[in-house]
């Protein structure tokens, strides 16, 4: 029988342990002559002193120099064919209050995917206007107030939602515009093309169901037709199927123009980035000069001028900025059955705050920040505290062989879907997350107590 390989071939024993390369962890990253890591000029033991661990720590000059990096890549792109770009950032891949204004301050739009993601960024105070609500299955409740907040667009995702949002739109006497989110088949994590099938999966409407749909949004006087929406997945590093997506897309974009107005075209999201030393992401630049090079090219030969363009990143713009810190407990080495040792570290958190590795099988890398160490280095998996073997944060990386409780260690790129996913499992209270900026450190969302945790239970309110 094969033997399960004890580490990925990606991954190669570090010859400098204490190094936090640029291309994984924040800029703003420095080490003082003792060794201890300081995030955003803010020494890990000060944040661990103030605000415990496990905490999420956000780079805010990260966060905003990639907003405006990912924003000006793609504008430049749109702007190469004569076009230009909105873009969205996905909320769902880290949302708060001031998240939402530091993107309202750089420019950028927001979707959002539920009315709590919603309830956020209204609270946020954002022009509503710049909002896009997603969702496979809206409430009637959300699309009612996302008219009558006025968002600037709803992508439809079923056929049943044009008579649900145009009723709501009429009941408000409100013209509401939307997209349609179209599947085109195009699988994107495995690059191969399902040619004529549907893809198995639940969002968006096929190709060829779509000009009916789109005849019955623009009989309605409540509704306004923005265009095609597109999403094919996310941490995409090929930009195979972007391209063969947007020529389906922009095929049916040219089909609807014969019979009325199309506006933009939205492309979606899905722009990988590096997690480990084994990720190679070619970057929102490369990727979006393919992705506009297919637009302009499938424009052409259908004869048609090239639109307006709209973009969704959320990974690409929050991932690398988020930092998560844990404190070591245990540590044990595990003999494998071919002799060889895997050191278990568990840290004081886990999957209800990076539900990534158990989910996806995402791989994350780690260092040790609290101190420099010149022990070798050895074969860590970082695990949790949760009952489940498949608790798992770093699925393979190397530590100094002499971590050891009370270290801190940090996992880097933490920034996407890891506070977006958290849980309450086993009754862990959520870690708060704080945003460092020029050496200082402020609270944006404060972590759960035992009181917050005690407080949804029933039997326990006094009445
Ligand atoms: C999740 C999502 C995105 C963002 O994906 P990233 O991989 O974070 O860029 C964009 N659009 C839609 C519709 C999504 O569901």
């Amino acid at each position: 029988m094969k033997q399960e390989q004890i580490k990925p071939a990606w991954l190669s024993e570090p010859e400098d342990n204490n190094d936090l390369p640029e291309r994984i962890w924040p800029s703003n990253v420095s080490r003082d002559s003792d060794g201890a890591v300081a995030f955003g000029g803010v020494a890990v033991s000060d944040l661990t002193a103030q605000f415990g661990t496990p905490l999420y720590v956000i780079d805010q000059t990260e966060f905003e120099h990639s907003a405006k990096a990912v924003h000006s890549a793609l504008d430049r792109a749109a702007k190469k064919i004569g076009s230009d770009a909105t873009v969205y950032y996905a909320g769902k891949a880290f949302l708060s209050v001031e998240v939402v204004r530091w993107i309202d301050k750089l420019g950028l739009n927001i979707d959002v995917s539920s009315g709590g993601e919603l309830a956020i960024a209204l609270a946020a105070g954002i022009d509503p206007k710049r909002i896009g609500l997603h969702g496979n299955n809206k409430s009637a409740a959300e699309i009612g107030r996302a008219v009558s907040a006025g968002v600037g667009a709803i992508v439809i995702d079923s056929e049943i939602e044009i008579e649900r949002i145009a009723a709501t739109a009429g009941a408000q006497d409100r013209i509401q515009p939307v997209r349609i989110r179209v599947n085109t088949g195009v699988h994107a994590d495995t690059h191969e093309f399902l040619a004529t099938a549907r893809e198995d999966q639940k969002f968006g409407i096929a190709i060829e169901d779509v000009p009916a749909l789109v005849a019955r949004i623009r009989s309605l006087n409540h509704l306004e037709f923005l265009g095609l929406h597109s999403h094919i997945g996310s941490q995409i590093f090929e930009t195979a199927g972007f391209v063969e997506a947007a020529k389906r897309l922009v095929k049916l974009h040219a089909e609807l123009l014969k019979t009325g107005p199309v506006p933009q075209l939205n492309l979606g999201g899905g722009f990988g980035i590096d997690y480990n030393e084994g990720d190679q992401s070619p970057g929102v630049e490369a990727m979006a000069l393919d992705i506009v090079d297919a637009v302009a090219a499938a424009c052409r030969s259908e004869g048609v001028p090239v639109p307006r363009l709209a973009f969704e990143p959320g990974r690409a713009i929050v991932g690398r900025s988020g930092v998560t810190l844990y404190t070591v407990g245990t540590v044990k080495d595990v003999r494998l059955t071919d002799g060889q040792v895997r050191k278990y570290v568990s840290v004081d958190g886990g999957m209800s705050d990076n539900l990534r590795a158990a989910l996806y099988q995402a791989e994350y890398s780690t260092r040790l920040v609290s101190r420099v160490s010149i022990g070798k280095p050895a074969l860590v998996r970082v695990v949790g505290k949760h009952c489940e073997s498949g608790d798992i944060v770093v699925r393979h990386d190397y530590l100094p062989g002499d971590v050891s409780n009370g270290d801190i260690i940090a996992v880097a790129a933490t920034g996407a879907y890891c506070f977006s996913l958290g849980s309450n499992y086993n009754y862990l209270q959520r870690p708060p997350v704080v945003a460092v900026a020029s050496g200082k450190a402020r609270l944006i969302v404060r972590g759960e107590t035992e009181a917050d945790l005690l407080s949804r239970d029933a039997c326990l309110q006094k009445d």
